[in-house]
């Protein structure tokens, strides 16, 4: 009872040191901290554009992320020092008073902020996956410079109070420029905090030291289900060092998560408890992402892609993974009503994504663009230029019309929220009517297809119809758990 007067009298800041430093304070808090989130988002049920069983999920996938970390950090595979730089940058700096600058932003004077940005640095990679999204390899090595790399990450603080990125590739830690590293650009972007999606092999314990020295960056490794899986697609031996990675990097209590591509053929393996389990229980991975594959990138495979009914059951897996099991592992597209619909092309609380060539595309799944970052700052303009482009207005307001920021009742099926995907025709209607480039000769190809867009116009069909009763069922005649949210 003692420290828990102590803990009233105390301000935010020795708090969040004590939580991190005492298991003692942290294991009284948690149900405190916990009370605080739930009542947050009981909060944002008020506000006419919130769709309840959206708030719900969103609840549980923050409060997964808080116990897991206090889990991982009574084990001691977070060290203090680095959670000290989580709460400063992520805590405080992304989730309150980044929040906060894009809602008065977006409420007061209209205008509207992403919260991130993905940037491709290289094209380089160490690796030659089979149906790798961006068709990268160890020849092709196109990079960013460091100036425009440097001057993207700052502006978008400058402009937006934007402290995430999101760093993709190729392989984004083989990133150089005249004698300056990635971990150069984590250091000198101190107050920020990176996500960075990495095959893993490059994370030796001379780097991961590199990285727990930063403090702001949190590697999401590949992996494709366990040995056999991973290494079917990305090459022998390179599961052994996927493990290998996440022990450096439970050693210098780094956080780090796992990115997963469910196909037709690992699907059910890649939403299994098995497979759970062993990711986020053995190894401690903090949150995993899953991308469905989509067809884009090297070697395009229609019959690769997870079918409508696949879809369906990943969905009411992950669903149980989020709610039940208490793992913070999204599934892409299945988990679209956690981030309130599709977050492309800039939109408040989104982002858009910049590759090695400087071209600036809507979503790193809709490989196209009509802007480059060079010709933008050459010409006076900055990232609000790209952001303001015709093709980004345009999926912005399609993003609208299907029920972003717009009341409950005229929100479309998020379980479904994908424009390129999921709703091919009209995007690729707005593609080329905006005259788009492609950002690789893959891309090219497809926009070309009449054969390519039938098949995912047909794909779409099914989806609606297996997913529209879904959505009306889950989340338009939703009941509120109360014990929830
Ligand atoms: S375009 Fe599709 S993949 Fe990209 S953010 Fe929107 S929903 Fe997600």
């Amino acid at each position: 009872m003692k420290i828990v007067e102590n803990i009233k009298k105390i301000g935010l800041r020795e708090l969040s040191n004590l939580f991190f430093t005492s298991p003692k304070v942290r294991r009284l808090m948690l149900p405190l901290v916990d009370k605080k989130i739930k009542s947050n988002f009981m909060e944002m049920l008020n506000r006419s554009y919130e769709v309840p069983a959206e708030v719900e999920g969103q609840y549980w996938f923050v409060r997964n992320l808080l116990m897991r970390g206090s889990e991982r950090m009574d084990e001691k595979f977070l060290a203090p020092d680095i959670m000290k730089i989580i709460f400063s940058n992520f805590v405080d700096n992304v989730l309150l008073k980044s929040s906060e600058i894009r809602h008065k932003a977006y409420f007061e004077e209209n205008i509207e902020k992403p919260t991130l940005l993905v940037v491709s640095p290289t094209n380089r990679c160490n690796l030659r996956c089979t149906n790798c999204y961006a068709g990268s390899d160890s020849k092709n090595a196109a990079s960013l410079d460091w100036d425009t790399f440097d001057r993207i990450l700052t502006e978008k603080e400058e402009l937006w109070g934007s402290y995430f990125t999101t760093i993709s590739g190729g392989e984004p830690f083989m990133w150089s420029d005249n004698g300056k590293t990635i971990y150069d650009m984590f250091a000198k972007h101190k107050n920020q905090y990176f996500m960075v999606y990495t095959n893993g092999t490059l994370l030796n314990k001379e780097n991961v030291k590199k990285l727990a020295d930063a403090g702001n960056v949190a590697p999401a490794i590949s992996v494709e289900g366990f040995r056999e899986e991973t290494d079917a697609r990305r090459g022998n031996g390179v599961y052994d060092k996927v493990l290998q990675a996440f022990a450096n990097l439970r050693e210098a209590g780094n956080p780090f998560g796992i990115s997963v591509t469910p196909t037709r053929k690992n699907a059910d393996l890649v939403m299994s408890d098995e497979f759970v389990d062993f990711y986020f229980e053995k190894q401690k991975a903090l949150f995993g992402w899953a991308f469905q594959y989509m067809p884009i990138g090297r070697e395009i495979d229609f019959d690769i892609m997870v079918t409508p009914e696949q879809r369906l059951t990943m969905y009411k897996k992950s669903k149980r993974i989020l709610n039940e099991k208490g793992y913070s592992y999204v599934d892409f597209w299945n988990n679209g009503y956690l981030s309130n619909g599709c977050i492309a092309a800039g939109r408040k609380g989104g982002y858009f994504y910049i590759n090695w060539d400087g071209n600036i595309a809507p979503c790193v799944f809709i490989p196209y663009y009509t802007t480059n970052i060079y010709d933008i700052y050459k010409n006076g303009g900055d990232l609000n230029t790209a952001r303001e482009s015709k093709l980004f207005n345009e999926i912005r307001d399609w993003q609208s019309d299907y029920g972003y920021m717009q009341p409950k009742e005229k929100v479309g099926n998020r379980l479904m929220p994908c424009p390129i995907r999921d709703h091919h025709q009209n995007t690729v209607k707005i593609l080329k009517e905006n005259n788009v480039k492609s950002l690789d000769p893959y891309a090219d190809e497809a926009l070309k297809s009449n054969r390519y867009h039938e098949q995912l116009t047909q794909y779409d069909k099914e989806l609606a119809r297996v997913f529209d009763p879904v959505w009306r069922e889950d989340f338009v005649n939703h009941k509120q758990d109360r014990k929830a949210a």
